[in-house]
C-alpha cells in the first residue's frame, strides 16, 4: 500500500516535469518565431525604403551638421550648390540605410547594418557573425536568426541577404554585379524585445503539482483507512470481535515455525460449548448470540500472557494458541477457561452436564516429546482431545496423549 503511494507521487512528479518541459520548450519556440518575423518586419521595411530611394536614382537633402556629404560616393554631381545658405547632397540607399540606423539604435535599440564581403565603404565591413551569414548565403541559405549568447539582454541577431535589382546596378554595376546576384545583406539586430517569461508556468506547474500531491495524500491516506478497515473485517469475527478462524491459521503456522526455531514448547486448546443445540432451541438463536459473545470474552480474558491467542474456529467453537507453553501449563489455563465460564452461570436448562452453561476442551502441546511434524497435526491432536473430553461427559479438559490417537 507505501509503495502504491509512493508510486502514485512519483507518476505526478514526472508528468507535472514532463508537462514543465513541454511548455518551456513551447514558449522558447515562440519567442524565437516572434523574433525571427518581427526582423523580417524590420528588414523587409528597410529593403522597400531602399528601394524607394534607389528607384529615385537616390534623393538630394539638405546638407546640415547632421547630414554631412558621404565621402564614398564618387559621383560629379554629388552636391548641388543651390544658393548662399542651400547646399544638396546625394543620398544614396547605403547611406541612408546607416543614418536611418542610427536613428533606430537612439530610438529604439535596434540596428541595421548593410555589408558586403566586397564594400565600398569601408564602415560597411561585415563582422565575424555577419560574414558567417554572407558566405552561407552564397551556398543558398535564405536567412539566418538566432538569440546571441552570452548577452545577458539576450539580442536576436537576423540577417538576410540583398539581391542586386536594376535599380542597384548604376552604382554596382562597376563591381561587376548582374540582377539576381547576392551583393551582401542587412543585418538586424534586435534588443530584447520579446521577453516571453517561464516564470508562471514553473509557479503554475509548482501550483499544480503541489495539489496533486495533496490529493493523493489525502486520498490515499482515505484509501489506507478503508483498506485497514477492510483487513480487519476479513480478519475479525462478526459476531464476537475477536479474530476469526482465516488469522488463527496465519498465527499457528507462524507460532509452529518460531516454536521449532527457539525448541520452546507450543500449546493448543480447543474449546467447544456443550449441548449448544439444546440452548439455541431453549433461549431463541439471539440469546445463543450473546452466549457465544460472553463465551468469547471469557477465553480471551482468560489469557494473560501478551503472546496467548484466541480465535473463533467456527460455531460455537473456540480455539486457543499458547507459545511457550508446556503441557501443565496449557491444562491449568484450561481448567481456568473452565471454571470462569462455569462462574458465568449462564443458565441451560436442558445440558447434560450442568444447569449452566458448560466449556469442553482439548488440548495438544508441541515439545521434544510430541510427534506432531506440523501445524495441522497439532490441531488435530487438540480436536481429539476434545472428542475424548465430550466423551467423557463434557464440562472438562483434556490432554491429548498418544494414547488417544490409538
Ligand atoms: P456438543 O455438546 O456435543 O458440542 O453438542 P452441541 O449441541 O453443542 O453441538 P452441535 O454441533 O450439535 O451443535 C452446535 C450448535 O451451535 C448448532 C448451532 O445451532 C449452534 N451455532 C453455531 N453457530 C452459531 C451462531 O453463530 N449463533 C448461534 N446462536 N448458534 C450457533
Ligand atoms: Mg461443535
Ligand atoms: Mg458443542
Amino acid at each position: 500500500m507505501k509503495n502504491f503511494f509512493y508510486l502514485n507521487i512519483g507518476a505526478w512528479v514526472v508528468v507535472v516535469l514532463v508537462s514543465l518541459g513541454w511548455n518551456i520548450k513551447n514558449i522558447q519556440r515562440q519567442r524565437i518565431d516572434i523574433a525571427f518575423q518581427s526582423a523580417r518586419s524590420f528588414f523587409d521595411q528597410i529593403v522597400i525604403t531602399r528601394e524607394w530611394n534607389a528607384g529615385h536614382q537616390s534623393v538630394y537633402v539638405p546638407v546640415t551638421a547632421t547630414s554631412q556629404p558621404n565621402p564614398y560616393l564618387k559621383d560629379a554631381d554629388r552636391d548641388l550648390r543651390i544658393s548662399r545658405d542651400l547646399t544638396l547632397t546625394k543620398i544614396n540607399p547605403a547611406y541612408m540605410t546607416r543614418e536611418i540606423s542610427e536613428i533606430s539604435v537612439r530610438y529604439k535599440g535596434i540596428q541595421f547594418h548593410i555589408t558586403s564581403l566586397k564594400p565600398l565603404n569601408p564602415g560597411n565591413t561585415p563582422t565575424d557573425r555577419e560574414k558567417e551569414a554572407l558566405i552561407s548565403f552564397q551556398e543558398g541559405k535564405k536567412e539566418t536568426g538566432y538569440f546571441i549568447k552570452g548577452r545577458p539582454d539576450a539580442s536576436f541577431f537576423y540577417m538576410s541577404p540583398l539581391v542586386t535589382t536594376e535599380s542597384c546596378l548604376p552604382c554596382h554595376a562597376q563591381q561587376g554585379y548582374k540582377v539576381g546576384d547576392i551583393r551582401g545583406g542587412i543585418s538586424v539586430t534586435l534588443p530584447s524585445l520579446i521577453e516571453l517569461s517561464i516564470g508562471p508556468v514553473v509557479i503554475a506547474h509548482f501550483l499544480i503539482g503541489i495539489l496533486g500531491i495533496a490529493g493523493i495524500v489525502f486520498f490515499g491516506k482515505k484509501l489506507d483507512g478503508a483498506y485497514e478497515i477492510v483487513k480487519q473485517h476479513a480478519a475479525i469475527d462478526a459476531l464476537t470481535g475477536i479474530p476469526n478462524r482465516r488469522t488463527f491459521i496465519q498465527k499457528i503456522l507462524e507460532e509452529f515455525k518460531r516454536s521449532k526455531r527457539k525448541n520452546e514448547p507450543l500449546s493448543v486448546l480447543f474449546c467447544d460449548i456443550d449441548n449448544f443445540k439444546g440452548y439455541n432451541d431453549t433461549y431463541g438463536h439471539a440469546a445463543g448470540d450473546d452466549c457465544l459473545n460472553r463465551i468469547a470474552q471469557i477465553i480471551q480474558t482468560s489469557l494473560e500472557r501478551p503472546g496467548d491467542f484466541c480465535a473463533r474456529y467456527g460455531g460455537e467453537e473456540f480455539v486457543v494458541i499458547l507459545p511457550d507453553t508446556p503441557s501443565a501449563g496449557a491444562l491449568s489455563i484450561a481448567e481456568r477457561i473452565l471454571q470462569n465460564t462455569r462462574d458465568l452461570q449462564i443458565s441451560h436448562r436442558h445440558s447434560s452436564a450442568s444447569p449452566f452453561i458448560t466449556l469442553s476442551i482439548g488440548t495438544a502441546t508441541l515439545d521434544r516429546n510430541s510427534l506432531c511434524l506440523s501445524d495441522e497435526e497439532l490441531i488435530k491432536q487438540a480436536d481429539t482431545a476434545l472428542y475424548e473430553a465430550k466423551k467423557a461427559g463434557k464440562n472438562r479438559a483434556v490432554q491429548y496423549t498418544t494414547d488417544l490417537s490409538l
